[in-house]
């Protein structure tokens, strides 16, 4: 599978024959478009394939296989560990014309999509519906469902409410051989045989193409209600963290914003953030009684007072709490403004540890010379410090590497691992020893060439090769 050999003609003939020549691309600026995803690094696939049914997928799917082409699925392309990058050349798989909500049943409270449907499309179309999805990647305006399933994706609202997977019941699966099967299914409780459908979970394209998902949707909550609290060292707003999810209310979300982070947002909207503290908590929390979200976010403003807040400001109208989770949205474009590129790195600590890794990032930081705005999702310990670099800077890139070398190592430390949210993809993998142990690896390798012996399914991705791609 390493070297790259030209895809025959009569190949590619045969994949047009299957979804049509308009959704066999193999114009370069066709597949230019299909060669990047929300990271710096890019890698040109051989032909880009929009297929439009799971069957459509099986028969290209069986294609690679007799030939031994790779094939990269891909959703939105907003990842951040170069996961749908075609590493390997060969052919991505892009799923974006998969895009229908088949059923969303109020009854089963379940929605059953294809892997297309944009996430936040998703969330709108069951709140017409009074019900709720809750994974909520800060991407949801672009990411797909796919996409998120593969990566097991979080967002804000998982503090409360979990990750993607935890809304998974039931998946359609394409597998390297083509064959096409269902795992989990509609009902709450399905402990029959393994629990594969949590395999394909944040496996990240490389077990198997999701070609349908049956996910679980909950009551929609009546009220949400943010509030906002300044620190002025933001070791005291991690301290203020670990204080609240003490104090007897779960909220939603407690996301923080360091120093760096806030100036960079400020610059780009001009909304008045703060700029003379070390950093922000915004803080949600949410019910079906007005009195007691009020009660609760009351609570959680009192405990950030008693930690140091030096202000603590409850967004009084809708407006207000959009404007300030618009600032917490807007920290991407907003960073991109200060250097071309960064890497997003995605470590999670256990919460109690944030202090510490806090201090590390800032020393890391210092000892590189690089400036590494830090937010996250502090409240479950999802920290995302943002290492900002110029990829056409090879020696600002090769201190990048230690740099991020060094806080992974900072995370396994304190207890912590390489990714909580964004996967391994092509960024991370040579990480990976550190935090799982060859032993681990050998065990996901076994289960890897079991479904997938001729490794065609997205390869070069998550198993350390030795070899950096970046
Ligand atoms: C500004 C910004 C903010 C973000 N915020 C968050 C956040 O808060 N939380 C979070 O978790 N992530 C976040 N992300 C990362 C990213 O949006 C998520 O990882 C998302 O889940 C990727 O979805 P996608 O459709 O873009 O997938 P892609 O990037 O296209 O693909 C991601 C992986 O999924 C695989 N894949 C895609 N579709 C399928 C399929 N149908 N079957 C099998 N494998 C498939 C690909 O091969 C690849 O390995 C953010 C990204 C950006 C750019």
């Amino acid at each position: 599978m390493n070297e790259i050999l030209p895809i025959p003609e009569r190949v590619i003939n045969e994949l047009r024959a299957v979804v049509g020549a308009e959704n066999a691309l193999i114009d370069l600026e066709d597949r230019l478009a299909y060669s990047i995803d929300g990271t710096w690094v890019e890698r040109l696939p051989q032909v880009v394939v929009l297929p439009t049914t799971a069957a459509q997928v099986g028969t290209v799917v069986v294609i690679a296989g007799r030939e031994g082409i790779a094939i990269t699925p891909r959703g939105s392309s907003s990842g951040l560990s170069g996961g749908a990058l075609p590493g390997r050349g060969g052919i991505a798989l892009s799923m974006a014309r998969m895009r229908r909500i088949i059923e969303i049943s109020r009854a089963d409270q379940v929605a059953v999509v294809e892997p297309g449907v944009i996430t936040g499309e998703l969330q709108r179309a069951v709140e017409a519906e009074g019900l709720f999805y809750p994974p909520d990647p800060s991407s949801l305006g672009v990411s797909a469902i796919g996409g998120n399933i593969a990566e097991n994706a979080g967002g804000a609202r998982c503090l409360k409410y979990g990750v993607t997977g935890d809304y998974v019941m039931a998946l359609q699966v394409v597998l390297a051989s083509g064959a096409i099967i269902r795992v989990g299914g509609r009902t709450v409780k399905n402990v029959t045989g393994y629990n594969l459908r949590s395999l394909f979970v944040g496996s990240e394209g490389t077990l198997g193409i999701v070609t349908e998902a049956t996910l679980r949707l909950l009551p929609k909550p009546r009220h949400t209600l943010t509030l906002a609290a300044e620190f002025m060292e933001i070791e005291d707003a991690a301290q203020a963290v670990t204080a609240m999810l003490m104090s007897g209310v779960l909220p939603v979300a407690v996301e923080i914003m360091d120093a760096t982070t806030l100036a960079c947002v400020e610059d780009l909207l001009r909304m008045g953030l703060p700029l003379d503290v070390g950093a922000l908590l915004l803080v949600s929390a949410d019910g079906n009684h007005l009195d007691g979200v009020r009660a609760d976010l009351a609570l959680l403003g009192q405990v950030c007072r008693d930690q140091g807040a030096r202000a603590v400001q409850v967004a009084a109208t809708g407006a207000e709490s959009d404007a300030l989770w618009r600032a917490r949205r807007s920290i991407a474009p907003a960073l991109a403004r200060r250097k071309p590129n960064k890497l997003g790195e995605d470590i999670a600590v256990p919460r109690s540890r944030i202090p510490a890794m806090v201090r590390a990032i800032r020393r890391i930081a210092a000892e590189h010379d690089l400036l590494i705005p830090i937010y996250g999702h502090a409240g479950d310990g999802n920290l995302h410090p943002n290492i900002l670099c110029n990829k056409h800077d090879s020696e600002e890139m090769a201190r990048v590497r230690r740099a991020a070398g060094e806080i992974f190592a900072e995370a396994v430390a304190l207890g912590g691992t390489l990714s909580g949210e964004h996967g391994i993809g092509l960024l991370k993998k040579e990480f990976l020893e550190a935090d799982l142990g060859a032993t681990q690896i050998a065990v996901m390798r076994a289960v890897k060439d079991a479904l997938d012996p001729q490794g065609i399914l997205n390869p070069g991705k998550i198993f350390p090769t030795g070899v950096s791609d970046w």
